[in-house]
């Protein structure tokens, strides 16, 4: 009921957390194309007729590659938002998804990604908790191998699972009746 009151009016940021890589190769195509052009200029080449157009690929060059640092500064600032959510936490504890989005501005789908990302880069340990679908700080993932793997060499028939559970968004192997994913926290 505490937690309720102290979230009430916490609104999400309505900027989103995205990977920035497709923006700059984009920025640098165009940026590309426009340097090109000043070069078919200086060279008389008449291609596409390139020389005449191609340097005002500048100004979206400018304008995507000035996107592309914005989202870099938004992704920091939510990461240090969460990073700091969580040593606020101790990193430790289980927590509902939707508490500590709400604390870090970030809409929840978001708040996955970032969390995704921060323990890909080994930041942060957790894992979820497959029976309530809450954040376990500081647990590690329990890695269950399957005996039964086959490499795909035919899929001709459906592999045998062996009576065992797989994540279908995820891959990774579910022990009994869990609800959500212990991997990835996605429903079952
Ligand atoms: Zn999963």
């Amino acid at each position: 009921m505490e937690d309720e009151k102290k979230y009430k009016n916490r609104y999400y940021s309505k900027e989103k957390y995205k990977t920035t890589i497709g923006t700059f190769v984009t920025g640098l195509v165009f940026l590309f194309v426009a340097i090109l052009s000043l070069i078919f200029r200086a060279l008389n080449i008449t291609i596409f007729r390139l020389a005449s157009w191609g340097f005002w690929l500048f100004i979206p060059a400018f304008f995507i590659t000035l996107g592309g640092f914005q989202q870099l500064y938004t992704n920091n600032k939510y990461k240090k938002a969460v990073l700091q959510a969580l040593m606020d936490r101790g990193n430790q504890g289980e927590y509902k998804l939707e508490h500590i989005a709400l604390e870090a501005g970030i809409r929840p789908k978001d708040l996955l990604r970032v969390l995704a990302h921060l323990r890909d880069k080994g930041k942060i340990i957790y894992r979820f908790n497959p029976e309530s679908g809450k954040i376990e700080l500081g647990q590690k993932i329990a890695y269950v191998q399957s005996e039964e793997y086959i490499a795909p060499a035919k899929v001709d028939a459906p592999l045998p699972s062996g009576g065992k559970n797989f994540c279908v968004y995820c891959g990774h192997q579910l022990d009994g009746a869990a609800q959500f994913c212990p991997s990835c926290g996605s429903k079952l």
